[in-house]
């Protein structure tokens, strides 16, 4: 049977098991060895070199649930982007880069890329347009984040693909937010996926792990820096991460149906201003995400009707947790401008349009009338 042909919840249940030919248990065994056999040996094997029997198997499930040849695990979402940048840019080398990005990856670029001599811009929105109007003789990369954190914006992959394409500039794309239960970028023509596997590959806010799909060639390339400079998963917590992402698909479908239900009843509240969520037909990019998504996600962000403290209001939730990560099976929310945009000034989060009153919401599992109920006590707790 090709692995493309299998459905998505058996790929999350099957593809990448490491196999017990010993006692023929039902999961996979978990390798600890951090040392190998070397001789009248196939491979090598070593974990820094990502090849223990659990980090190689784990791997192809990725690569299969991204509609890729090859996968690399890394130790967090940021070795994955870092190590797929370094590997593709170098000195002299340009980066076109959205900006509305995760802020790691920000960070990342702004301090580290000086010291290698690799050049980057930042766009100035996140339309085609203004990726081409960046672009640079020495553009070797361009890379997008879609949905975006933390106002849902929605960039159109297929046409990065193809300007891309045509400029002879590879192309990446974290795709954590959606994940590939509701979005495949490969086959839109984008180049490299990476994710941060923290997120919903992990699931159960306990992992802290990355990775990054793509084809065998540019997979190698990456290898060739990664084995470098480290940052491959523990081997334990590879085994986790495949107990994990048996019910990714599970629970992201059941997580975007649950925030398609909170995005419309929170745009209908009256103590509620905005709903960002690419799936209601106000989203300004509704068309273009369901032309390219399979689902919309379960990340909404809404703004509280002025009057309305923030901070007291994520306080006054019982059930949904304020905390700082995202995509478990629990409901969370943060408040942008207390976490991720602190560092911004009010003029400075005012233009990119983060007010005080936006809360970011990572819709689990749980039941949509407990979530209801629960933001509603909240609210009235502040009245
Ligand atoms: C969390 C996150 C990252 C970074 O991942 P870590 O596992 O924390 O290193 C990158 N991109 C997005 C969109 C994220 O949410």
């Amino acid at each position: 049977m090709s692995k493309e042909k299998l459905g998505l919840n058996t790929i999350c249940a099957h593809v990448g098991e490491v196999k017990d030919e010993q006692f023929k248990g039902a999961v996979s065994p978990m390798f600890l060895s951090s040392s190998y056999e070397f001789l009248d040996v196939d491979v090598k094997r070593y974990p820094r070199y990502f090849n223990t029997p659990n980090q190689e198997y784990l791997a192809k499930k990725i690569a299969a649930l991204e509609h890729t040849e090859a996968a690399l695990i890394f130790g967090s979402g940021m070795a994955a982007i870092s190590h797929m940048f370094l590997a593709f840019l170098q000195k002299g080398d340009h980066l076109v880069v959205q900006n509305t990005l995760y802020g790691g990856t920000v960070n990342f670029i702004k301090e580290e890329f000086p010291k290698y001599g690799i050049e980057y811009t930042f766009t100035n929105g996140y339309k085609v347009e203004d990726f081409e109007a960046v672009i640079q003789p020495n553009t070797k990369l361009i890379h997008i984040e879609t949905p975006s954190n933390p106002l849902l914006t929605i960039t159109d992959i297929k046409a990065i693909a193809e300007l891309g394409k045509s400029k002879s500039i590879l192309t990446s794309i974290d795709n954590t937010f959606a994940s590939p239960v509701n979005q495949n970028p490969i086959d839109l023509g984008i180049d490299m996926v990476m994710h941060s596997a923290t997120k919903y590959f992990g699931g159960h806010s306990d992992i802290c792990a990355g990775a990054v799909a793509s084809s065998q060639e540019h997979i190698d390339r990456i290898w060739n820096v990664s084995k470098n400079l480290g940052g491959s998963l523990s081997d334990m917590t590879v085994w986790l991460l495949e107990r994990s992402m048996k019910t990714l698909g599970l629970r992201v479908k059941t997580q975007t149906k649950n925030a398609m239900k909170m995005a419309k009843w929170l745009n209908k509240h009256p103590k509620i201003s905005k709903v960002y969520y690419p799936g209601l037909k106000s989203h300004p990019e509704h068309k273009l995400a369901k032309s390219q998504m399979k689902g919309f996600g379960a990340m909404l962000s809404f703004e509280l009707v002025n009057g309305l403290d923030a901070y007291q209001f994520q306080k006054s939730l019982q059930l949904i947790k304020s905390s700082m990560s995202l995509a478990g099976v629990e409901s969370t929310v943060i408040s942008p401008h207390l976490t991720s945009h602190a560092l911004l000034s009010q003029e400075e989060r005012d233009k990119v349009g983060i007010s005080d009153q936006l809360i970011r919401f990572s819709v689990g599992i749980e039941d949509v009338e407990d979530l209801k109920q629960d933001i509603d006590n909240a609210i009235a707790a502040l009245i």
